[in-house]
């Protein structure tokens, strides 16, 4: 995308290269708000409560726009509320869904960094592994299925809930991998990669997070990937039992813990080529240089203001609430350098968040705006410095790093949160969306839904 607000897209993919996994492509997610709106308005979940499920099911994929902050939950709500005013029932279902997002933002902002520690015990006594395995990193398992979402999880950013769900469980339950592994490459690679909704998700999926472990079976993956991968698929398959038969298998009958846990170490499959199982390439944060504080403005005269606004990667909108009060300040996003040297995203979510940013530069009132890579507490003090800035004013995001870098900012500078609107108020500890959804329903939807037998998450 041309951009007359942004250094050159080649200029930045120079020095987004340490933080970058695999090269740019073309065709990738349009990001940006303009772009949110579009898809918004042109989405229609009249049928998504009775076909959500199924992978080629009319979903929204509005998650990466929300994850970027390019449009909010609240909008996504009123929109439709405006749409559909005498057809609420139209929107329940999508409207109980977004709420796992509000859910998800809550249970980090109640436990914040321990969210990636095993929020209970796990339901099970199966022991894990710290090891990513190299064939599912390369998406060569042998399993057309699991090789098939890998390969979409790559090359398309992309994995419908479903199939996010029977990933995580095939790595958890079947591998015998810890979680944690596998919410980081869903981190690196979707173009919505968060800490909320996935760190929780997957440890929904685990039963760190739930009362018992999620597994599917190869009826359930045929049936709602409308056989996809079944039809044709010739291996030995590790899911096809029934229920029971499989929770033998991966948990020896017990979603209890054991009294031992390590005497259940489920046998991993061998990788195609025999090799044991292999740690993730990626490396570890204490061996990565940082950076210096640097600006990759194409103008990068500071102007004296008196007050700063930082545009998060969660905030990229010019409806967001720190940038609506501050019209007129010097607005700046950072690109956290140390934080994605240590784990890099791949390129088409780059390609995506940039979007992002060229759009809503386009967008703001004041040519006072600027693009810096670095650390984020040493750029926006370096900047404030620089235009005698005193105040800097931020959206609120339960995200630990927002939040550590404005308790950082504090010591010298006035930081000002602005609050966020949020889907619904809830002040208790977030455990169990069935109790968090009883007690917000009505003012997600406007009224009391009718009770149902079952809720499928
Ligand atoms: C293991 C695992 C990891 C996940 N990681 C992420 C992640 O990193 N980022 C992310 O945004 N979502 C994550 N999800 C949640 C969910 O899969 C995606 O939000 C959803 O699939 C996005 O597609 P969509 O926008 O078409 O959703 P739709 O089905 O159209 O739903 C509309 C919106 O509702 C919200 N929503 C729907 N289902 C869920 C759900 N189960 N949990 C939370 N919010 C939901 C999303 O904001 C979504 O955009 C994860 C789920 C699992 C099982």
């Amino acid at each position: 995308m041309p951009s007359d607000t942004l250094p050159s897209r080649a200029e930045l993919w120079r020095r987004l290269r340490p933080c970058m996994l695999g090269e740019p492509k073309p065709n990738t997610l349009p990001g940006g708000r303009s772009e949110a709106l579009r898809r918004l308005h042109a989405y229609d979940p009249s049928a998504y409560g009775r076909t959500r499920n199924y992978l080629d099911a009319p979903v929204s994929r509005l998650s990466p726009y929300l994850r970027h902050g390019m449009i909010s939950a609240v909008e996504v709500r009123e929109h439709l509320r405006t749409k559909f005013p005498h057809d609420s029932a139209r929107c329940e279902e999508f409207l109980r869904q977004l709420a796992w997002r509000d859910f998800f933002e809550k249970v980090l902002a109640w436990y914040g960094r321990s969210i990636d520690d095993d929020l209970e015990e796990p339901k099970h006594g199966v022991a894990r592994s710290s090891r990513l395995p190299l064939d599912v990193l390369h998406g060569q398992t042998g399993l057309p299925c699991i090789d098939g979402m890998l390969a979409e999880l790559f090359e398309t950013g992309y994995l419908h809930n479903h199939a996010r769900l029977w990933f995580a469980a095939y790595l958890c339950h079947f591998r015998g991998v810890r979680w944690q592994q596998g919410a980081k490459l869903f981190r690196q690679f979707l173009y919505d990669g968060d800490i909320a909704s996935n760190s929780s998700s997957w440890q929904w999926v685990e039963s760190t997070f739930a009362a018992k472990p999620y597994f599917m079976n190869r009826t359930n993956i045929a049936t709602f990937s409308n056989g996809r991968w079944c039809d044709t698929c010739r291996v030995r398959c590790p899911f096809d039992a029934d229920y029971p038969t499989l929770q033998q298998r991966l948990f020896g009958g017990a979603t209890a813990p054991l009294a031992n846990p390590t005497s259940a170490i489920p046998l991993l499959p061998p990788s195609p080529d025999g090799s044991p199982a292999l740690t993730s390439p990626v490396p570890a944060t204490a061996e990565l240089p940082t950076s210096d504080c640097g600006t990759l403005d194409s103008a990068p005269s500071v102007q004296p203001a008196s007050d700063l606004v930082w545009v998060h990667d969660a905030a990229l909108s010019w409806e967001d609430p720190a940038l609506k009060a501050n019209p007129t300040a010097t607005v700046v996003f950072v690109i956290d350098e140390p934080r994605l040297r240590a784990e890099p995203w791949a390129a088409h979510r780059w390609a995506f968040v940039l979007d992002g940013l060229d759009d809503l530069f386009q967008h703001l009132p004041n040519e006072h705006r600027h693009l810096w890579i670095g650390d984020p507490v040493e750029c926006l003090s370096e900047l404030a410095r620089r235009s005698g800035a005193g105040t800097i004013h931020v959206s609120e995001h339960p995200n630990p790093w927002v939040v550590e870098t404005c308790e950082i900012l504090r010591r010298t500078f006035r930081v000002v949160v602005h609050p966020r609107p949020t889907l619904a108020e809830y002040t208790d500890e977030p455990r169990r969306f069935s109790r968090y959804w009883e007690r917000v329903a009505p003012q997600i939807l406007g009224y009391r839904p009718k009770p149902k037998s079952r809720w499928h998450s």
